[in-house]
C-alpha cells in the first residue's frame, strides 16, 4: 500500500483538528518524514553533533592486549598456594607500552603496571597492595584467584564487531571511541538546511526605533539559537509582512532553497485564512489546534519537497512546539535512529497550579535539590505565551498532561530538562 498523503490522512475518521492532542500530532508529522540521504566524509572533530551515516565496524581488538588492570605482578595462576602464601622471582617488567619481551615460567613473575601486556606464560596478576617485596622475591598474600586482574584482548570490542550503529548522533564519547579504534574519518549524513522566516506587521528588526504597537522580532533568534544547537544549516529570511504576495514569495524561496522551512505566526485563526488557501496551491498542510498549552495553533505539511511547520507567533509558544514537535522531526530528517523524545522524570511540585483539564500544558518550570537531596520544582511566575523571560527563568518544563486538573502544592509532576550534558 502506498504511504498516505498529508491529505489523505488528514482524513481519518477519529481526527479532530480542532482538539489535536500532542501525541496524535507527533505521530501524524512523524509518517511523513525520510531522512536525508546524501553523506560526506569528515576529519572526526569536525563531526561532533552529526549523526553517523555508515556503521562503525571495529579494526582491531580493544584492547589490542591481554594487559593488567591493577599495578602489581604477572604471575602463573598454578604456582599459587593452595593456604599461606606464595613467594616468588621477579625476572623482569612491563609498563603500559614496553612490554616484558620474555616468558615467565614456574617459580617466576614479571613486575607489571595498569595497562602493561600480560607476558607470555602467566595468566594472572596480583595487585602490590596484596603483595611484600624483598629484594627480588616477591611474596603474595593468600586467596588470589588465577585469571584476576587480566583483561582480555578484545574484552571490550572484539575485532570485526559493530562499535557504533548508523544513525547514532556523534558525542564527545562517539569521538573518543572512534579515536580509540585508529580511525581518523567518519561517513555523516550532510546538514539539514532550515530556512524561517517572521510574519507580522508590528514587527522591527534590532536597530529601528519602535512605532506605536509595534515590537522587536525575537522568534527569529529563538529559533536561529535551537536550530544552530541541533547543528542545522540556517536561512533567515528575515520579518515578512502581513501581506500575501510577500508571505507567498517568501514561502516559494524558503522551499526552494531548504528541507524545512519555519514560519512563526500567522497560523492563528484570524490570519490563517489567507495562509490557508495560499499553502493549498503551494503544497499540502494540514492546520491543527493543538490541545496544548502555551502553543495551540500549528500547521504540518509539505510545500514542493520541503518539510513546513507554521509555528504560533508567541514567543514562548514557538520554544514549546519547537521543543515538543520541531526538535525531533529534525533529528529524523537527520538521519537520527532511534530518536526518542527528551527524557521525563517525576519531582515534587512545591506550590499549588492552576490548570485546566483536556489539554496538555508546558509550565516554565525551576528545579532544585533540596537540603534532602530530592528535586523539587516550581513555576517561573507568571506563565504568559508572550512572556519569555519565563523561558530564559526556567530549567525544565513543568509538563501537567490533559488528564491533569489544579495540581495541589507537594503533588509529584512531570518535568523535562531544558538542558542536556552531553
Ligand atoms: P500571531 O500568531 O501572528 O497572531 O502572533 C501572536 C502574538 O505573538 C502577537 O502578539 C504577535 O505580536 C507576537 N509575535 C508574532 N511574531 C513574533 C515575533 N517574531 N517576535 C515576537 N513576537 C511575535
Ligand atoms: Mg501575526
Amino acid at each position: 500500500m502506498p504511504p498516505l498523503t498529508i491529505a489523505q490522512a488528514s482524513c481519518a475518521d477519529d481526527y479532530d483538528p480542532n482538539s489535536m492532542p500532542v501525541a496524535k500530532a507527533r505521530a501524524f508529522i512523524f509518517q511523513f518524514l525520510e531522512p536525508v540521504q546524501a553523506t560526506v566524509r569528515l576529519p572526526i572533530r569536525d563531526a561532533l553533533g552529526r549523526v553517523l551515516a555508515e556503521d562503525i565496524v571495529t579494526p582491531l581488538d580493544v584492547p589490542s592486549h591481554r594487559n593488567s588492570a591493577m599495578d602489581g605482578w604477572a604471575l602463573r595462576g598454578a604456582d599459587l598456594a593452595a593456604e599461606g602464601e606464595t613467594t616468588l622471582t621477579e625476572i623482569g617488567a612491563s609498563f603500559a607500552g614496553r612490554p616484558f619481551g620474555g616468558s615467565v615460567g614456574a617459580g617466576e613473575c614479571v613486575r607489571i603496571m595498569t595497562g602493561g601486556v600480560v607476558p607470555e606464560g602467566s595468566d594472572t596478576v596480583v595487585m602490590q597492595e596484596r603483595s611484600r617485596v624483598d629484594g627480588k622475591r616477591i611474596a603474595f598474600a593468600p586467596g588470589q584467584k588465577t585469571g584476576q586482574n587480566v583483561r582480555e584482548a578484545g574484552e571490550d570490542l572484539a575485532k570485526g564487531s559493530v562499535a557504533l550503529t548508523r544513525g547514532r548522533r556523534i558525542r564527545p564519547a562517539e569521538l573518543g571511541l572512534i579515536a580509540s579504534l585508529g580511525i581518523g574519518e567518519v561517513r555523516v549524513y550532510r546538514t539539514l538546511r532550515v530556512a524561517f522566516f517572521s510574519t507580522g506587521d508590528e514587527l522591527k528588526g534590532i536597530g529601528t526605533p519602535l512605532g506605536a504597537g509595534e515590537i522587536y522580532d525575537s522568534n527569529r533568534y529563538t529559533l536561529h539559537g535551537m536550530l544552530k544547537r541541533l547543528g542545522c544549516d540556517v536561512l533567515d529570511l528575515g520579518v515578512i509582512p502581513d501581506d500575501p504576495p510577500a508571505i507567498e514569495r517568501a514561502f516559494r524561496e524558503a522551499a526552494a532553497s531548504a528541507d524545512v522551512v519555519i514560519t512563526s505566526g500567522g497560523v492563528s485563526v484570524g490570519e490563517a485564512d489567507f495562509v490557508k488557501p495560499m499553502l493549498a496551491k503551494l503544497g499540502e498542510v494540514v492546520f491543527w489546534k493543538i490541545a496544548m498549552k502555551p502553543g495551540r495553533p500549528l500547521a504540518y505539511g509539505k510545500i514542493g519537497d520541503a518539510h513546513f511547520f507554521g509555528l504560533p507567533g508567541n514567543p514562548v509558544s514557538v520554544m514549546a512546539t519547537f521543543y515538543q514537535f520541531v526538535r525531533d522531526a529534525l533529528l529524523v530528517l537527520m538521519g537520527a535512529n532511534p530518536v526518542e523524545p527528551v527524557p521525563t522524570f517525576r519531582a515534587t511540585c512545591t506550590v499549588k497550579l492552576k490548570k485546566a483539564p483536556g489539554r496538555t500544558e508546558f509550565q516554565r518550570g525551576i528545579l532544585s535539590r533540596g537540603t534532602d537531596g530530592l528535586w523539587t520544582v516550581r513555576p517561573t511566575g507568571e506563565q504568559g505565551s508572550g512572556i519569555l523571560k519565563s523561558m530564559s527563568d526556567a530549567n525544565c518544563f513543568i509538563i501537567l498532561g490533559d488528564a491533569v486538573g489544579n495540581v495541589e502544592a507537594g503533588t509529584t509532576v512531570e518535568v523535562q530538562l531544558l538542558e542536556g550534558v552531553v
